[in-house]
């Protein structure tokens, strides 16, 4: 059935066929659990001869993942153009430091965006450092400045578009071209849009790295990362994977595709969930600044536009003129939202968040936002009604003054 007709499917239609081709799981509709370590050889000759191949779809030790795994990256790598292999890590955080360490050695420098996930900082500033990698971090808005900031022995750039909490989309092509022309490989989070949103390697990174607990997930039961990459680069992820003795559960991968198969239609209606919120909480007078790259008018708009398909439902808010306090009476105030870290879940989500601690070199406040007006929220949509959920905002702004 399933052949070359794959790439010529929209991506909604492939979110469906994908990573079912495989031998494994040809007269199911989902590959089984396959819970295993041990596999067992026939006799000494097929032992030897599993031995020589290193690929998925080859049986040797538990280590190297089974056919369920292996439906998992097949399916992920159809859906990235330019990937020509998927490795899968034990969550996001773990695909963003494999990646850094399978691309860097002690000596090498490592420019990081400023804007990057703090986990990701901490990568940089803690076990990178310690084993000998310099760390520079970037404005990714800035991007002469970027270029300026390469020296003899920058080896990698990670990026992430849009940036955590603050919400910046960057010039992903330019920047990525600078890379490629000093010599740098390119690794960006692509967590936000997954690659049904932002095509990364064809927008001439490298390394696309997705937490997949986040979207693909998407039902808050779930941790697990990946990182696509052509076939250089694939194959030093997969060798640092496998000397980390990274691996990941048959079950998991089991409950990422089933995620997988519904993302399209989750995203869609948790873009258009956000862009309602976004526009009405644009429209407040307590409200300083709605950082969401979806909105028109809204910082990094028109270079989301440009290099985007689509969008979610993660976005941020800036409160005007109001104090932690007052923050604190809104986002406990709020029913149908949970108070909780992570995000692309059914569920809605809010979290305080506070900018200056997490930035080194971008400028913040930005330009006319004043200082007082740094109390942010962020918002993750899920699939509830948008009426409701404006309907709580609504109650909990009313309970932020009453205060
Ligand atoms: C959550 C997140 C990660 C890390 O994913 P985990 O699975 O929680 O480790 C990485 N990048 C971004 C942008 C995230 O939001």
């Amino acid at each position: 059935m399933a052949g070359n007709r794959d790439k010529d499917l929209r991506a909604g239609t492939r979110l469906v066929t994908t990573g079912r081709s495989g031998s494994f799981s040809a007269h199911v509709v989902n590959p089984p659990v396959w819970r295993a370590s041990t596999h067992l050889y026939a006799d000494c000759a097929s032992l030897r001869e599993g031995q020589k191949s290193n690929d998925d779809g080859h049986f040797f030790y538990g280590r190297r993942g089974a056919p369920t795994q292996w439906a998992l990256s097949d399916a992920l790598t159809e859906l990235e153009p330019g990937a020509a292999g998927t490795v899968l890590y034990p969550s996001g955080l773990a695909a963003i430091v494999a990646a850094l360490m399978a691309v860097l050695k002690p000596g090498d420098v490592l420019l990081v965006a400023d804007n990057a996930y703090e986990p990701t900082r901490n990568t940089a500033m803690g076990i990178l450092k310690r084993y000998g990698v310099q760390h520079r971090f970037f404005d990714p808005l800035d991007v002469d400045g970027f270029a300026a900031a390469f020296c003899e022995n920058t080896k990698a750039v990670m990026l992430e578009n849009p940036g955590s909490l603050s919400m910046e989309v960057c010039d992903v092509p330019a920047l990525a071209r600078i890379a490629r022309e000093k010599g740098a490989v390119s690794l960006v989070d692509n967590t936000w849009a997954t690659s049904l949103g932002f095509t990364a390697l064809a927008h001439g990174c490298d390394i696309a790295i997705t937490a997949l607990t986040k979207h693909v997930g998407g039902h808050s039961d779930l941790m697990l990362g990946a990182a696509s990459a052509g076939e250089r680069w694939y194959r030093k992820l997969r060798m640092t994977a496998q000397q980390l003795g990274h691996v990941v559960s048959p079950d998991d991968a089991a409950l990422a595709l089933r995620g997988l198969r519904t993302m399209g239609v989750r995203l869609e209606r948790e873009t258009a969930t956000a862009l309602a919120l976004a526009l009405w909480l644009d429209a407040r007078d307590d409200v300083a600044h709605v950082l969401c790259p979806m909105l028109p008018g809204a910082p990094g708009h028109e270079l989301w536009k440009r290099d985007f398909t689509g969008g979610c439902g993660l976005f941020s808010f800036v409160l005007k003129d109001r104090d932690d306090a007052a923050r604190c009476r809104l986002v406990d105030a709020l029913d149908l939202f949970g108070l909780g870290y992570s995000w692309g879940g059914f569920e809605s989500l809010a979290i305080p968040f506070d900018i200056p601690p997490i930035r080194s070199t971008m400028p913040w406040p930005k330009d006319g936002w004043g200082v007082g007006e740094c109390c942010g929220i962020r918002l993750s949509i899920g699939l509830e009604d948008a009426s409701d959920l404006i309907a709580d905002l609504d109650q909990a702004f009313a309970a932020m003054d009453k205060g």
